[in-house]
């Protein structure tokens, strides 16, 4: 057969054309207006129109299809995890760079994806009725500095799972790790699918920026996971808002607990990041027949243990005072805000070495560490008279965020007890924080926990909406 070398090279070329020099795939005829610029927006309302385009064409797409989008999104978070945690440590300059890497893996792993989605029936002498859960269409999504690139990762493979696409406003701290990873994501999802801007950013984010997205009529829904502050203004937006608020964990050690154990699982916790998460061990209440044995337990398994005057010193310089009259209240210092235990070790004059992950001391209840989120490896033991004192303080100190609580104990009563009084989104028995969200222990994880709103942790499912479809008096193949 005679090849026709004109038509090749015409053929060639045309192919060349469409992958562009550096093999990056231009608009197509049928691009939208937004194609190419893989979700990199400084103006809100630009960003929410080509997420709205995005989600047109998503809608037009199969399940599988959003199941390898998905894909794509897990597979730049696992295998570029040391990089792009690397940055986010840089970028942030808080917290504990192993931590930054494996949080990324981890949601890349283990974010609910489309397997999650699910119907429901039912099924009777009229014939069918099938529950559908589908998208809301564009969602405006806040995220923190605490983890920018994981929490957006996390949101992003849910609510597109959920035939969804999003805008995210990221924490100014956190905007470029953030806008890098969404760019890689969209960039591989566009070449393969030919899809872009199913993640949308704002590069230079601000408050004014995070309130256009909020007040945007084509913003279906809203998923702001973050602290009191933002958690506030999302409640009170005139559309539906899904709440991932602040926290302050307790936990609480009766005198039947494995204190080895418990001591273990509270430096697991509250050290994973110098404290930065939101589940992180915060405060600990123990009852006083225990208390010493406790205290030395956590020097065995490894924690430093500061003096009542070290203490002191560290409350001074550690916690700081903010705003005036009714708002005035106290804050954790910015030095000192998930850095390490050296470093808060450093600020009072104490030398430790590097390697040490949490400092702890015995305080009493009014000391701020205890109802303040510090968010800082330092965490204070306060002594209890017995479990009921213990568990009374702990309610105290979560505030009724509801967000998660934690006992270490061998009596089912007191655990009961406990976890009807805090009444929290996360109640762990007998292991670090981070078991609760599928962390070495059971269920799965997302880094948005929406307790205030209600939802929990969140699923694909939570960025859904149910839509009913019935079949009258057929298709019921049951009986008669
Ligand atoms: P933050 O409240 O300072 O900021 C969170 C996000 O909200 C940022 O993007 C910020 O720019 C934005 N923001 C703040 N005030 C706003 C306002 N008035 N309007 C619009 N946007 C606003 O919190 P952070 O320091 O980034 O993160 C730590 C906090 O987040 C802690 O309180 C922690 O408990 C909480 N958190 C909760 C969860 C959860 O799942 N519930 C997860 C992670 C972090």
């Amino acid at each position: 057969m005679q090849i026709n070398e004109t038509l090749v090279r015409s053929v060639v070329q045309e192919v060349l054309k469409r992958l562009g020099s550096d093999g990056a795939v231009p608009p197509g005829p049928s691009a939208g207006k937004f194609q190419g610029r893989f979700g990199q927006f400084t103006c809100p309302d630009e960003a929410v129109a080509a997420a709205r385009e995005a989600f047109e064409r998503l809608s037009r797409r199969t399940v599988e299809d959003r199941t390898r989008i998905i894909g794509h999104i897990r597979r730049i978070a696992i295998e570029q995890c040391v990089e792009l945690g690397t940055m986010e440590m840089q970028e942030t300059k808080i917290g504990r760079l192993e931590h930054k890497i494996e949080k990324l893996k981890t949601l890349g792993e283990r974010a609910p994806g489309v397997e999650f989605m699910r119907s429901e029936v039912f099924s009777g002498d009229h014939g069918l009725a099938v529950i559908e859960h589908g998208p809301f269409g564009v969602i405006g999504a806040i995220t923190p500095v605490t983890h920018s690139l994981p929490t957006a990762t996390g949101n992003a493979v849910s609510m597109i799972a959920a035939g969804n696409t999003v805008v995210f406003n990221p924490h100014p701290s956190g905007k470029r790790v953030a806008a890098e990873g969404i760019r890689r994501y969209n960039e591989a999802i566009y070449r393969d699918l030919g899809i872009d801007n199913l993640m949308c950013i704002i590069v230079e984010p601000t408050l004014e920026t995070a309130e256009r997205i909020f007040k945007h009529r084509d913003i279906n829904l809203l998923c702001v996971t973050g602290g009191p502050g933002v958690a506030k203004a999302a409640m009170q937006q005139a559309k539906r808002a899904i709440v991932a608020g602040p926290g302050n964990p307790p936990v609480v050690v009766d005198e039947t607990a494995d204190l080895d154990r418990a001591a273990r699982a509270i430096i697991k916790g509250g050290a994973y990041d110098n404290n930065l998460l939101c589940i992180g061990e915060k405060q600990v209440f123990v009852v006083n027949q225990v208390f010493d044995a406790m205290m030395a337990a956590m020097e065995r398994a490894g924690a430093v243990r500061l003096g009542a005057a070290e203490v002191e010193a560290l409350t001074k310089v550690a916690i700081a005072t903010v705003g005036e009259g009714e708002h005035k209240h106290e804050v954790p210092a910015r030095e000192f805000l998930g850095k390490d235990a050296a470093v808060l070790a450093q600020g009072i004059g104490k030398k430790i070495p590097r390697e040490v992950e949490l400092l702890f001391g015995e305080t009493d209840e009014s000391n701020p560490f205890v109802p303040v989120e510090q968010m800082m490896p330092f965490v204070p033991f306060v002594r209890a008279r017995d479990v009921d004192h213990a568990i009374e303080m702990a309610v105290r100190s979560e505030h009724g965020f509801r967000h998660t609580a934690i006992i270490h104990s061998k009596n089912v009563e007191n655990m009961t007890k406990m976890g009807k009084a805090v009444d929290t989104t996360l109640f762990v028995k007998n292991g670090p924080s981070m078991a609760g969200l599928g962390l070495g222990g059971e269920g799965y994880c997302s880094f948005s926990i929406a307790g205030p709103t209600g939802e929990g942790i969140t699923t694909p499912l939570t960025f859904t909406r149910e839509r009913r479809c019935s079949m009258i008096d057929n298709l019921r193949i049951l009986g008669k």
